[in-house]
């Protein structure tokens, strides 16, 4: 996170002491930087520049309506996989041109939709799901243009609960299924394969997995090409990953942009990229406060007001976020210490640390890189309101999605 600094021992993002913020607001609540948002989006846009690529923002990863507007505003398309996302991503302004459709299970409600709102692609996932499409395209009289999903059957090398691209997964068509497809619908009226896409993963920090999928996608390529069938477009989806903490490996994005740019300058298809992760979870903290403190003779405990249903990473992935004092201190803690939330669960745990920093009752710490699948995966869970949603602006904030109200939720 490049814009989180400790100024005099005080956790500053961009120019904003977030000592001050949570004076004013409810703890948790989830803090984001929009510097990082837009350094993220112009780095990745300025990396593949040789492709000219579109860049579908992954909705999923995280849907705030002003997280997406600015998005929008860097020129940003939307990857979305639900009617909610579709509209959501249409009411931050993003052109229909510009948006692709995923997903196992789209219901014919979702798929009139995106028809009638004419957008970029709906990558389909199965010949269900074609036949659906070709059945409201007749009673519209309307030819749609949609992608296929292939699933070419190898391992993203990452969380295997993350991963997407084995023929063991429920994501994308067989290589061999997709050759039939292509055959069979080719030349109907109702429908235009326009693309293929692929999308193997998410958290993908090794360039293998992507260099793998491409030669699969190249040989399919070039067998379409000998019977004679053209695509337009290539979308390549998302999955590449971050360092959660200092000691993990950083993905070559510049290798990934170079390794693209040859593949294409075989194919020459318009690429299109939906990258989540890469773009959003380096530009929010969750800002949390330390509720009690329970001493054990190995371990304290440190219980905290944000739960697995604010973040839920850790206790569905076993993933690591590291917990960050708001204000720094010498004095150490002479235990073990685990950051655990409030919730009836066991699994309702965080991260542990050998040595960390004294800490007492009402202290505030902040969970890093949670902008992507931070807030978007948090539930209300033991009837606990959802957070709220914060935006540094300068030495201030702005509040971007208010906390949700408990009278609203036990109505
Ligand atoms: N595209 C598709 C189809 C996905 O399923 C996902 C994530 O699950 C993404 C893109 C975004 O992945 P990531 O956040 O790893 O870039």
């Amino acid at each position: 996170m490049n814009f989180l600094k400790y100024r005099d021992n005080l956790l500053y993002l961009e120019n904003a002491s977030i000592e001050k913020i949570a004076k004013k607001n409810v703890t948790p609540f989830y803090l984001y930087s929009f510097k990082q948002l837009e350094k993220n989006f112009t780095y990745f846009k300025h990396t593949f520049a040789s492709t000219n690529p579109t860049i579908c923002f992954a909705v999923k990863s995280n849907p705030n309506l002003t997280f997406l507007k600015k998005l929008r505003n860097l020129g940003s398309g939307a990857d979305v996989v639900s009617m909610g996302e579709l509209q959501l991503a249409l009411k931050a302004g993003i052109h229909p041109s510009k948006i692709v459709f995923s997903g196992v299970g789209k219901t014919n409600e979702e798929l009139t939709f995106a028809i009638t709102k004419k957008i970029l692609l709906i990558n389909t996932e199965s010949e269900n799901e074609i036949d659906e499409i070709i059945k409201i395209a007749k009673n519209k009289k309307v030819k749609v243009a949609i992608g296929i999903r292939i699933n070419p059957d190898i391992a993203a090398k990452t969380n295997k609960k993350i991963s997407t691209g084995k023929k063991s997964d429920k994501f994308g068509i067989s290589i061999n299924h997709c050759e039939a497809i292509f055959n069979k619908y080719k030349l109907n009226k109702f429908i235009s394969i326009q693309a293929i896409s692929v999308h193997i993963g998410s958290q993908i920090k090794n360039i293998n997995p992507f260099e793998k999928t491409l030669k699969v996608v190249d040989l399919f390529l070039k067998k379409l090409k000998q019977k004679n069938i053209k695509i337009n477009y290539l979308d390549i989806g998302g999955g590449m990953g971050i360092p959660y903490s200092k000691s993990e490996t950083i993905f070559n994005l510049t290798k990934y942009g170079k390794l693209v740019e040859k593949f294409n300058s075989h194919h020459h298809l318009k690429i299109i990229f939906e990258p989540g992760r890469y773009i959003s979870a380096n530009t929010g903290l969750l800002v949390a406060r330390v509720v009690y403190i329970k001493k054990t003779k190995s371990i304290n405990f440190v219980i905290l007001d944000a739960g697995m249903n604010d973040l839920m990473r850790p206790a569905l992935y076993d993933a690591k976020h590291e917990v960050i004092p708001v204000r720094k201190n010498n004095k150490k803690s002479s235990n073990l210490i685990e950051f655990v939330g409030p919730i009836c669960e066991s699994t309702d745990r965080f991260i542990t640390y050998k040595k960390y920093q004294h800490l007492k009752q009402g202290d505030l710490v902040c969970f890093t890189n949670v902008g992507a699948y931070g807030r978007s995966l948090s539930s209300t869970y033991n009837i606990r309101p959802l957070a709220g949603e914060l935006a540094v602006q300068n030495t201030s904030y702005k509040i971007i999605r208010p906390r949700q109200k408990l009278k609203d939720l036990i109505k």
